[in-house]
């Protein structure tokens, strides 16, 4: 069964996920050169140490997992043009999203967040904070220059744009 949503809630959904100017495409290719790009997605997986108790147990120490009961992934930090993204957590998000077919990249405005669009799906995803700039400084980058400022890095791919 399915319910009639409310405009108010679908022009929400459409600020979020779809690009305010269709003709700011930043980059266009193949789901499978964005996916090499980011790599595998690795997950939150329990704590192999203590099998995820130090989360539900005040009684449960567990330094492998500093008492968390999970182990997380690390950011895996990446330009999409001028955005810096975890790309582990952009390829959590792209991971039922086949290698075929294409995707468009479009920046938000200001540009702390990015919005892929495929044929069938969108993914919007929040760039990552600059006080991690550090880490950002060599991160690969999938099309164009990040700020000067913030990263050294050289393109990988060039912008069909
Ligand atoms: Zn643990």
């Amino acid at each position: 069964m399915f319910a009639t949503v409310p405009e108010k809630v679908v022009k929400m959904f459409r600020q979020v996920f779809e690009p305010k100017e269709p003709d700011s495409a930043r980059w266009k290719g193949p789901v499978g050169e964005l996916k090499d790009f980011l790599g595998e997605p690795v997950w939150v997986t329990t704590c192999p140490e203590c099998l995820g108790r130090a989360a539900v147990s005040e009684s449960v120490r567990c330094a492998e997992c500093d008492s968390d009961g999970f182990v997380r992934p690390g950011i895996r930090p990446g330009w999409l043009g001028e955005c810096a993204v975890d790309r582990n957590l952009v390829a959590q998000f792209l991971a039922g999203i086949p290698r075929q077919g294409s995707l468009t990249i479009y920046y938000s405005n200001p540009k702390d967040r990015i919005l892929l669009v495929g044929d069938w799906w969108r993914v919007s995803a929040m760039g990552l904070d600059f006080d991690e700039a550090h880490a950002l400084r060599d991160a690969p980058c999938l099309f164009g220059k990040p700020p000067a400022e913030k990263a050294g890095c050289v393109p990988e791919i060039e912008a069909p744009f």
